[in-house]
């Protein structure tokens, strides 16, 4: 151990060296033990790699431990961007301009739009990326020097250093042949010897991003996670449809349009029934005061058509409905000239606490007050007497 020093009030340990991931170039960091002590962050400070334990570090010599799991689904994640990456750029003519990868879902943005990259161009891409990891293609990742780079096919510029990971079609020599290289990318990142390791590459999803698109992506251990999940989810979907996962696409058509034609059949026996009710309430003459009882959940459309449907007989009508401790008010009289109902709710609404509002014909609204109802629909009937 060579210091201590503090990050985030935690101790942070400096070692002559590491094989700790630092965070950076869109991988998060290794964790594991140092002498035994929890690695909660590896971090890169002024070219110092600060490795932030759970307790009080360690004295002397340490034996660190990179949390393998952890590890290899980093370079599962992060190999399989590099191999997704070269395809886009082969396939498609699409640069990465970042990368991410996440706890849960892992991205790459490219420069080119999402109509450039339909859903068969992105099958294509996945077969092609899918294919070099078959291959169990070697990657080297080492220092190249000034010629040796200058001799390398490299997809980016280097950002710092000289360090480049390269998946070549057999054994990188020394003497390469350009010809051989599948794909250049200088990366400070943690890489898998050969390609096989990414296991598999799934692209999840694709979207816009400003103006490229952000392409989600899963590898190895996380298609087979991922997989497991949308399995679930199908599982469960075609529980609660009483359906096989395999006709859930059929069976959820059919719910929506009996949805769609059960919707229509009831609005057009509410609107059947709401006509009934004010036939029933126009039987005496003049003005309709009256406080509904609604067959159905939905006291204000209830109110709201009864008092419509009475406007349509040449009556003026006054209702009230209460529902779940909240009363609704309707207003409604024909066109034409007469008093301003709008102005007759709000007064009326104010009495149950609430809020409403319309036209001179036609005006709805509600309070908290329902015990007021009675009194509300007097105190507007009052007001309109000539
Ligand atoms: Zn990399």
């Amino acid at each position: 151990m060579v210091s201590v020093r503090s990050q985030g009030g935690r101790p942070a340990v400096v070692l002559d060296r590491t094989a700790f991931y630092p965070e950076g170039g869109g991988q998060p960091a290794d964790r594991g033990l140092l002498g035994g002590v929890p690695v909660v962050d590896v971090q890169e400070r002024d070219g110092e790699v600060l490795h932030v334990l759970a307790g009080a570090p360690p004295a002397g010599r340490v034996l660190g431990e990179v949390d393998p799991v952890r590890r290899r689904d980093h370079v599962q994640q992060h190999h399989g961007q590099h191999l997704l990456s070269a395809v886009f750029e082969r396939v498609a003519g699409a640069s990465t301009l970042s990368f991410h990868l996440g706890e849960e879902v892992s991205t790459i943005d490219l420069d080119k739009g999402p109509e450039a990259l339909g859903p068969e161009r992105l099958r294509a891409v996945e077969a092609a990326a899918n294919e070099l990891v078959y291959r169990d293609l070697p990657v080297t990742v080492r220092e190249f020097s000034e010629a040796e780079l200058a001799r390398l096919p490299l997809r980016k510029e280097p950002a710092r250093g000289c360090r480049v990971v390269v998946v070549s079609e057999g054994p990188l020599s020394e003497a390469f042949d350009p010809a051989e290289v599948v794909d250049a990318s200088p990366c400070g990142g943690t890489h898998p010897p050969r390609t096989g390791a990414v296991g598999a590459i799934a692209v999840l999803r694709a979207q816009r991003w400003g103006e490229g698109t952000r392409v989600e992506f899963a590898c190895g251990g996380r298609v087979v996670a991922a997989l497991s999940e949308a399995l679930r989810n199908l599982r469960e979907a075609a529980a609660a449809l009483r359906c096989a996962p395999a006709e859930l696409s059929a069976a959820v058509s059919r719910a929506v349009e009996e949805s769609a034609v059960r919707r229509k059949e009831f609005e057009r026996l509410f609107a059947a029934a709401a006509q009934a009710e004010a036939d029933r309430l126009s039987g005496s003459s003049g003005l309709v005061r009256a406080v509904l009882a609604p067959p159905v959940a939905g006291a204000a459309a209830w109110a709201r058509a009864v008092a419509q449907a009475l406007a349509a007989r040449g009556r003026v009508a006054l209702l009230g409905a209460v529902e779940e401790g909240r009363a609704h008010l309707a207003f409604a009289r024909p066109r034409g000239p007469g008093p301003h109902l709008g102005e007759r709710l709000r007064a009326a609404v104010a009495l149950l606490g609430g809020k409403g509002g319309g036209s001179a014909d036609f005006a709805q609204g509600s309070g908290p007050d329902a015990a007021r109802v009675e009194e509300a629909l007097r105190e507007a009937e009052k007001a309109l007497a000539p």
